[in-house]
C-alpha cells in the first residue's frame, strides 16, 4: 500500500478517538535542534497543533541521546537502515562515532510508537535521525555536499517495523491527513510530495 493509500484508509478521528501522530519534536516548535533552535518553522506541521482530533506524540531522538544543544551529525557510508544493520556510521562534526547513541534513540522512538499505537509519524526530512525521504550522504557542511535517497536512523527503525513515516515536505500526503481531521479543509490538489518536486527529480535523475 502506498503512503497516500494508507493515509486515505485512516479513520475519521474524533476527540474521543484521535489519530495518534508521532512527530519530530522540533517540527512542533520545541527547541531541540542541534543549535538549540527548532530548525525553522514548518507551518505544514505546526497546523496539527490546533486540532483536538489529533494526539501528537513528540520525540527528539538526538536530544534523547546527546542533549541540546549538541554537535551536528551525519551518516557516512550508507543510510539509516545501513546504520541499524551495522554497515554505516553516524559521525558528529568532530568525528566522534555517534552510531550507538543514534541506534538507542531509534529504539526508544520505536518503543514509544508501539506503546502509543501510533497511526503515523511526521518527521523532519534530511535529518540523520528523522529524515524519511532524503538525507545527506556524509558531511552536510562539505563544499560538495551530497544528498541521497533514504531515511535517517530513527525513521528507518520505524519504517522497518511497518510504521508509515512522512516528512514535513510531503505536502500532498499532509493534505490527505488534513482532510481527515478537518471536514472544512479544502484539499489543494496541486500539492506534491517531496519525491514529486522538480529538485528531487532533477537531483536524483528520477
Ligand atoms: S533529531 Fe529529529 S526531532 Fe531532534 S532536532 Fe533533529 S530533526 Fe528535530
Amino acid at each position: 500500500m502506498t503512503d497516500r493509500d494508507y493515509l486515505k484508509s485512516l479513520r475519521i478521528p474524533t476527540t474521543e478517538n484521535p489519530l495518534k501522530v508521532l512527530v519530530s519534536s522540533c517540527l512542533t516548535g520545541i527547541l531541540c535542534g542541534y543549535d538549540g533552535t527548532a530548525n525553522g518553522e514548518y507551518p505544514s506541521v505546526l497546523k496539527l497543533l490546533k486540532y483536538d482530533t489529533i494526539k501528537l506524540v513528540k520525540f527528539c531522538p538526538e536530544e534523547y541521546s546527546f542533549g541540546s544543544p549538541r554537535e551536528m551529525c551525519d551518516i557516512y557510508g550508507g543510510t539509516g537502515l545501513d546504520v541499524l544493520n551495522g554497515n554505516a556510521k553516524v559521525l558528529s562534526d568532530s568525528g566522534v562515532d555517534w552510531s550507538e547513541g543514534m541506534i538507542k534513540a531509534s529504539e526508544k522512538m520505536l518503543e514509544i510508537a508501539k506503546n502509543e499505537n501510533i497511526d503515523l509519524a511526521v518527521m523532519m526530512d534530511v535529518s540523520a535521525a528523522c529524515g524519511s525521504q532524503v538525507i545527506y550522504d556524509g558531511n552536510r557542511f562539505a563544499e560538495n555536499k551530497v544528498y541521497q535517497i533514504g531515511a535517517g536512523v530513527s525513521a528507518a527503525q520505524l519504517i522497518r517495523s511497518g510504521f508509515k513515516v512522512i516528512s514535513q515536505r510531503d505536502y500532498a500526503s499532509l493534505e490527505i491527513l488534513y482532510s481527515k481531521i478537518d471536514s472544512s479543509h479544502v484539499v489543494n490538489t496541486e500539492a506534491k510530495d517531496h519525491h514529486e518536486i522538480d529538485w528531487y527529480k532533477n537531483y536524483f535523475k528520477k
